[in-house]
């Protein structure tokens, strides 16, 4: 069985057709990317969120509250069942996001994305996702998903109102 390392995953999740995403590319409010990979039994997803929506502002953080806001989301992101639901058995391997790192080097730029990984490996066919984040982020709307998986890929949008991907084919 082969083990992926996190510098491997993304590797994978690049390998697998997405381009890098920079930090500087223009976003809209309320808007956020998803991308999935699925290669065997590893299942990746890539979450882009403006930072106006992940945490309220898009600026460094200015104070405690700034700060604290910060924490508070790096620890909730931890946690896959705060971003999405999968509908198979798949249990979280590894997860990191762009908060743990600060933003302190991307300080020349007008907009912030919080990205957050999650590295999965299911035991069962994946059917589809319902995205949680929703409940997390009151200001995201709407998430443009890209997927690549064992049988093909896709595109969709899944709003606040309508957050299920459906795989099953
Ligand atoms: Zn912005």
């Amino acid at each position: 069985m082969k083990v992926f390392t996190q510098g491997l995953s993304v590797a994978l999740l690049l390998g697998l057709g997405f381009s890098a995403h920079a930090h500087a590319q223009k976003h809209v409010h309320g808007e956020g990317e998803l991308l999935i990979a699925q290669e065997g039994n590893v299942l990746q997803m890539q979450f882009i969120i403006p930072a106006a929506d992940a945490l309220g502002f898009e600026h460094q953080a200015a104070n405690s509250s700034d700060k604290n806001a910060i924490n508070v989301l790096a620890q909730q992101l931890k946690n896959s069942s705060h971003a999405i639901d999968i509908k198979g058995q798949c249990i979280l391997q590894s997860t990191e996001n762009s908060l743990a790192h600060g933003h302190s080097e991307h300080d020349e730029h007008d907009h912030h994305n919080v990205e957050a990984t999650y590295n999965f490996n299911c035991k069962t066919p994946v059917m589809g996702f319902s995205v949680t984040l929703f409940n997390l982020m009151p200001s995201l709307n709407a998430l443009n998903v890209q997927w690549i998986s064992n049988t093909g890929q896709g595109s969709t949008e899944v709003t606040r109102s309508n957050p299920v991907i459906s795989w099953q084919s």
